[in-house]
């Protein structure tokens, strides 16, 4: 019960206009599960081998987001079902994520990931490097990709200024090409520790893992 009770918590206080994404990485079935007999449909995983298992075992009415960092060679399996990938972080991904999305004769949601955080562990695009992949979707060069916003991770830091001045340049990118790019309608940011700054700043989908399903072991 712990997991359906902490999702109506989080639920009750979410404004209609947020998306929640369960993360559910490392957990088990068992806990997706309760997760989704309580409602809950939009999960986040890391890994395409774990979201692919469990995407075999679960009902098939499930949204299945990729928020991990993703190698080009794994694409092709997540490429027939995957709802969105959050995390596009260089050119030659897009490609292949868009090559993979011909062969399954479908398009796919993707979210250009930024770097925002003064971490230099977190992947993410510059500001340059998004307005040329910008550009090159704006021309044509992926027929079988929907870009459909932008995702970025603040500083894991008890600092609330700090996080909240990196949502603030990550939505700012998002207010740039809203209004340019058809169905470019979605702003990832926000996670356990950080989401009610995120909304505050605007964001419109958090991915939230340990506050639902508690703390993870690796
Ligand atoms: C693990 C993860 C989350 C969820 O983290 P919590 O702190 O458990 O909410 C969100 N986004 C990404 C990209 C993650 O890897």
């Amino acid at each position: 019960m712990a997991i359906a009770e902490a999702l109506s918590t989080l639920k009750q206080a979410l404004p209609k206009s947020v998306e929640l994404v369960a993360v559910s990485k490392t957990k088990p079935l068992a806990d997706l599960q309760e997760a989704y007999a309580a409602g809950q449909r939009h999960f986040g995983e890391n890994k395409i081998q774990e979201m692919t298992q469990k995407w075999e075992a679960l009902p098939k009415d499930i949204f299945w987001h990729m928020i991990g960092h993703v190698q080009t060679n794994k694409v092709k399996y997540m490429a027939p079902y995957v709802h969105l990938v959050h995390g596009i972080d260089r050119l030659k991904l897009l490609k292949e994520v868009n090559k993979q999305a011909h062969k399954n004769n479908r398009s796919i949601d993707c979210l250009l990931q930024m770097h925002i955080a003064q971490e230099d562990t977190k992947f993410g695009l510059d500001a340059t490097e998004l307005e040329e992949i910008i550009e090159l979707y704006k021309a044509g060069h992926f027929p079988h990709i929907r870009l459909r916003g932008l995702m970025g991770m603040a500083t894991f830091t008890s600092d609330e200024a700090q996080i909240r001045s990196e949502f603030a340049v990550l939505k700012n990118h998002f207010d740039t090409y809203k209004n340019e790019i058809e169905a470019f309608d979605t702003l990832s940011m926000g996670m356990s520790g950080d989401y009610p700054l995120a909304i505050e700043m605007g964001s419109t989908l958090i991915r939230v893992g340990s506050k639902i399903f508690g703390a993870r072991n690796y």
